[in-house]
């Protein structure tokens, strides 16, 4: 317990934000407390460029790419849609799949409702893997672009992207990827993968948050057009003074994770299996959602039937997790995600998500077994008896309202 009485919040939720890596934050300082215009010609300028351009290997380091393949932008929100406008400038369809991230598939909407490349979209089996057959039918419409996400951020479910970009080469159509969700969490070699369009984000891997890169393959068959203007920044697609401290806190970020990887996914899982097992054995009938054996080693989707996610995420305030919904336009609507991988509304509005990452602890886990079980002992208790308070049964902050996260 701290001294204000707040118990410290176990933190689970690593998908939509990850806490920054010392590293990160050290070499961020660094670089905050230092003038410089990474575009300026005299000394000052050049050494904050010198500071970009040694994140930018480090990325490329952990990507197995060229770094003058990488371009910075404001996160994955603009990546994707950088990569999914500069494709759509042929006007011939894209194709997505059902449960991609807004930043995507509204980025898609977008692009067609102003009369340009129409969409099809390809659907997932219950276990959130993809319907191949389906995309191999879309694939008829000869489209310019295919993007289709890494890993997903409800579920951690991961897609066979060596495939799809088999399928899709074969059908002339260029591939984007939205990797936020498994960059820094799981190896990718680019040389390996023969992907032209990736996005990722620092911050779900413990940089900062607003910033982020799109990797365009060399020769890849698309002119990147950049969505603002204003000079000739990065390579003139993506103008804008630098953020130079967000970048560098991304490379030092990339570079903890080179180093650490192997053994972070191997405690992650360990740590993940045992928060799913203790819940399991506390709460009989709780189900994991997603294809368990192909999934990122952080993520778990569960449902407690009959329990609603919200209620259950109230009663636990010293936990901090997502239910398997999202807030649009004051609206709780259930997660497209459950939905397109057939769950009902009922069974996707008592899911909830939670994530972990390179710093989360046995101790938290315990803690959080325990804090879980209370909660949902609790709702139902309150279900079964709807005079009873609902008050919380641990304390700690309120909890945040979750945002396409
Ligand atoms: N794509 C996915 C799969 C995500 O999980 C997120 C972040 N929630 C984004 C894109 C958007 O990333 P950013 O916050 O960097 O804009």
């Amino acid at each position: 317990m701290s001294r204000s009485g707040v118990a410290p919040i176990v933190y689970l939720d690593y998908n939509a934000t990850a806490p920054i890596r010392p590293e990160a934050l050290g070499a961020m300082t660094k670089a905050l407390a230092t003038v410089g215009n990474a575009s300026s010609a005299h000394s000052a300028g050049q050494q904050a460029s010198r500071a970009v351009e040694l994140a930018r290997s480090q990325l490329a380091n952990l990507l197995g790419c060229s770094p003058t393949e990488l371009t910075f932008t404001s996160g994955a929100t603009e990546a994707n849609n950088l990569a999914i406008r500069s494709a759509a400038e042929s006007r011939r369809a894209i194709v997505i799949s059902a449960v991609e991230h807004p930043a995507v598939t509204e980025a898609t909407e977008a692009v067609a409702a102003a009369g340009g490349s129409p969409v099809y979209t390809v659907g997932v089996h219950r276990d959130g893997t993809l319907r191949l057959g389906d995309l191999d039918a879309a694939l008829a419409e000869r489209p310019t672009l295919v993007s289709i996400m890494a890993a997903n951020n409800e579920t951690g479910v991961l897609n066979d992207l060596s495939t799809v970009v088999k399928l899709a080469h074969d059908a002339g159509s260029l591939v984007h990827t939205d990797a936020t969700q498994l960059v820094g969490r799981l190896p990718i070699d680019l040389q390996k993968l023969d992907i032209d369009l990736l996005s990722l984000s620092a911050h779900k891997f413990g940089g900062p948050q607003g910033v982020g890169a799109l990797f365009v393959r060399r020769g890849a068959r698309v002119a990147i057009r950049p969505l603002a203007f204003g000079g000739g920044h990065e390579r003139g697609r993506r103008p804008g003074t630098l953020n130079v401290a967000g970048i560098v806190g991304l490379g030092a970020a990339a570079a903890a994770v080179a180093e650490n990887l192997d053994q972070e996914i191997a405690d992650i899982s360990a740590l993940r299996d045992r928060l799913e097992a203790g819940v399991i054995a506390n709460l009989p009938g709780t189900r994991r959602n997603g294809r368990l054996d192909i999934r990122l080693p952080g993520v778990s989707s569960m449902t407690f039937p009959g329990v609603p996610a919200d209620a259950v995420l109230v009663a636990m305030p010293a936990v901090a997790a997502s239910e398997g919904s999202a807030c649009s336009a004051g609206a709780l609507e259930p997660s497209r995600v459950l939905l397109a991988m057939g769950m009902t509304r009922d069974e996707a509005e008592c899911t909830v998500r939670f994530s972990l990452g390179y710093a989360t602890t046995t101790d938290d886990i315990n803690k959080a077994v325990g804090y879980i079980t209370e909660a949902v002992h609790h709702v139902r208790a309150t279900m079964g008896n709807p005079g009873a308070e609902a008050t919380p049964s641990t304390d700690g902050p309120e909890k945040p309202r979750r945002e396409h996260a």
